[in-house]
């Protein structure tokens, strides 16, 4: 959201008209890819003389395959999409782009500082970039390069600009966030090493303003002692965790070259809710990867319950062209999605259950509309009365439905 962010104000100081659009592309799984050409196809269609930007992960992986397109003007990769001057049409020398492009790979802590986000009262900081490892089912690290981290410095000087244009929720962004701070400089590292834990303790010290911050997805192979000391000493650390399980099974863990077991995951669990007894648990997971067998899919539906979760990314296995796992044996595709169905009806039911569990408690909410705004645990709360949006509010939960809860603002 930072990049798009970061394209729109690029787009805006370089006058670039209503009749262009700007197409950033995911490559996490094909089925994405295909919905971005799809999406091309579909806005010539519609506004024949509307001139198309594409850039993102896809476009970044295989930028032929929007080049061909003839819907499409131009293509930017992930490098080239954070430079000013593609966008300004600068006629800057192709040395001086080079080097910028490798300024921008080598560190992110060329990103400029962004004033504000539109339409937006959480803002979005990126912190690291790119990832180290090789899950066999994924593309990023040849999208996104190796982990790099913007330096803690920049992290609290932007982050301070956003507070004093009236933010008052971070959420700290990153591919592989609990990488944070390996590759920092021993000037940057100061005495000791920076992990995100350090990172965020220092962002609460200095930031006048910061109310609410949350963390984007973990790795819970990576969570570290001093973010959970963090977690239980300030209150303001959101108490909604997201991670990055993938599988409950520890065989397909292994195939998919994750770092983490099935007990680190439910481990990791306890000890959040042990810090913090009010903690929401979020979760990516991958359905039907490669020799999952119904016994192997059972081990990830329970781990559901067994970790509480409420909050799940759901993804049918998508096999990408290049990665290890596209050459594993593929489970038939009917069934991935017939596994991908019931995955999603145990966490709906999940997340119905805690919705109902909350009717009768008090949420403070920060307001992203008039009538609907996020709990500290990132419910989902509409309310019966009108607030102001970016203001944070108390709301006394009346009632619940499948996915959000409803209540009144109070005095
Ligand atoms: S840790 Fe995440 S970004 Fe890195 S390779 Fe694995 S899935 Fe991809």
């Amino acid at each position: 959201m930072f990049e798009s962010e970061l394209m729109r104000q690029y787009a805006t100081a370089a006058s670039l008209s209503e009749a262009t659009i700007i197409v950033n592309t995911c490559a996490v799984t094909n089925e994405a890819e295909r919905q971005a050409r799809q999406a091309i196809r579909r806005l010539k269609r519609a506004q024949p003389e509307v001139r198309i930007i594409v850039t993102g992960c896809a476009a970044h992986l295989q930028p032929e395959r929007f080049t061909a397109m003839p819907e499409v003007d131009m293509v930017l990769d992930n490098t080239e999409k954070l430079l000013a001057a593609n966008w300004m049409g600068d006629k800057i020398r192709s040395d001086q782009r080079e080097k910028q492009k490798k300024d921008l790979y080598n560190c992110c802590s060329a990103e400029p500082l962004l004033a504000a986000f539109t339409e937006r009262t959480r803002a979005f900081l990126p912190v690291q970039q790119g990832c180290n490892h090789h899950c066999t089912f994924c593309t990023i690290p040849f999208a996104r390069g190796p982990s790099r981290s913007r330096p803690p410095t920049q992290v609290v000087a932007q982050a301070s600009a956003l507070a004093a244009a009236g933010y008052r929720e971070f959420v700290l962004t990153g591919i592989d966030l609990t990488a944070y701070g390996l590759d920092l400089s021993v000037e940057d590292q100061q005495t000791r090493p920076y992990g995100v834990g350090r990172l965020v303790e220092r962002l609460l010290r200095e930031v006048p303003g910061l109310e609410r911050l949350r963390l984007s997805s973990l790795d819970p192979a990576e969570i570290e002692e001093e973010l959970l000391t963090i977690f239980l000493a300030d209150r303001r650390l959101m108490p909604h965790m997201h991670l990055s399980i993938q599988a409950g099974d520890d065989m397909i863990l292994k195939r998919m070259g994750r770092r983490h077991g099935r007990a680190d995951v439910i481990h990791v669990a306890r000890r959040l809710r042990t810090v913090r007894p009010d903690v929401t648990l979020g979760a990516d997971l991958i359905v039907g990867f490669p020799t999952e067998t119904e016994e192997m899919f059972a081990h990830t539906l329970h781990l559901v319950e067994e970790c509480g979760l409420t909050h799940l990314h759901i993804f049918p296995f998508s096999a990408r062209p290049g990665t290890a796992a596209a050459r594993m044996p593929a489970v038939a595709s009917a069934v991935v999605r017939e596994r991908a169905a019931r995955l999603r009806a145990v966490a709906a039911e999940s997340l119905a259950c805690f919705l109902a569990c909350r009717v009768g408690s008090v949420a403070n909410v920060l307001l992203e509309k008039p009538h609907f705004g996020y709990s500290e645990d990132y419910l989902p709360v509409r309310l019966s009365f009108a607030g102001r949006p970016g203001k944070i509010v108390r709301v006394r939960i009346t009632t619940a439905n499948k996915t959000s809860l409803y209540g009144e603002i109070l005095p």
